[in-house]
């Protein structure tokens, strides 16, 4: 598992987002709910809080620690908790894997497909943090597919102009039309008021041994991105 992002917080607290690599293995979860349990406790030993992903809005909230375990398995591609020692978490391959952290003291962690992104999953898990104390609001992308490797419908591309606007259209390497999903994700952000402050510098599709990828190789395997808070030592 590699760490994406460390934010200190008030109150000698910190929020972490770690992201993990092929060889932690397959966090999907068509995989045995034993054998994931024991795969997320192997990377990180917390307890995890995960969702149903639908490439919906939907956002799961974990309020209160003794109920986290309530909001596994719900239909949800956000979720989002203000209590410590919790991991929220989604699992990606291309998707973009989005961590927000605020210093009020909440975090989420979100699946943003294009499909999530054109209903609006990020702008609704900023409003179910703010409506959990967040005021101030600072997101990290994890690796996700770039727009060289990302060949996109034009009907589907001009669908997500209209929302996110014209900065979200690329081009592949060889010239055909292409979704910039790291723009998309950062332009959804900043018309929730929220500043995109680092993104991983790395192509799920082309970059490497070290990604699954749905699109590139129609691989199964899932990354799972984890977003918590902890004491700070
Ligand atoms: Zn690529």
């Amino acid at each position: 598992m590699i760490e994406l992002w460390r934010v200190p917080l008030p109150g000698r607290r910190v929020a972490r987002a770690s992201f993990t690599v092929r060889s932690d293995g397959d966090f999907a979860i068509t995989r045995p709910t034993p054998e994931l349990e024991a795969r997320r406790r192997s990377v990180l030993e917390l307890p995890w809080a995960w969702a149903r992903q639908v490439h919906g809005p939907a956002v799961a909230a974990i309020d209160d620690p003794a109920t986290a375990g309530q909001v596994c398995g719900a239909e949800a591609d956000a979720l989002v908790t203000g209590a410590t020692g919790i991991v929220v978490s989604v699992t990606v391959a291309d998707c973009a894997p989005v961590a927000l952290v605020s210093p009020e003291g909440v975090v989420a962690a979100v699946h943003a497909g294009w499909r999530g992104l054109s209903r609006g999953v990020l702008p609704a898990a900023v409003e179910a943090m703010r409506a959990r104390g967040a005021v101030t609001i600072e997101a990290y992308l994890g690796p996700c597919i770039h727009p060289e490797c990302y060949e996109f419908g034009a009907d589907d591309l001009a669908g997500l102009v209209r929302t996110l606007g014209p900065g979200i259209r690329s081009l592949t390497g060889n010239g055909r039309p292409a979704l910039d999903l790291p723009t998309a994700v950062a332009a959804s952000l900043g018309r929730a008021g929220v500043v995109l402050v680092g993104a991983a510098d790395v192509c799920t599709a082309c970059g490497g041994e070290r990604w699954f990828s749905h699109r590139a190789r129609a691989e199964s395997g899932r990354h799972a991105l984890a977003v918590w808070m902890e004491p700070r030592s």
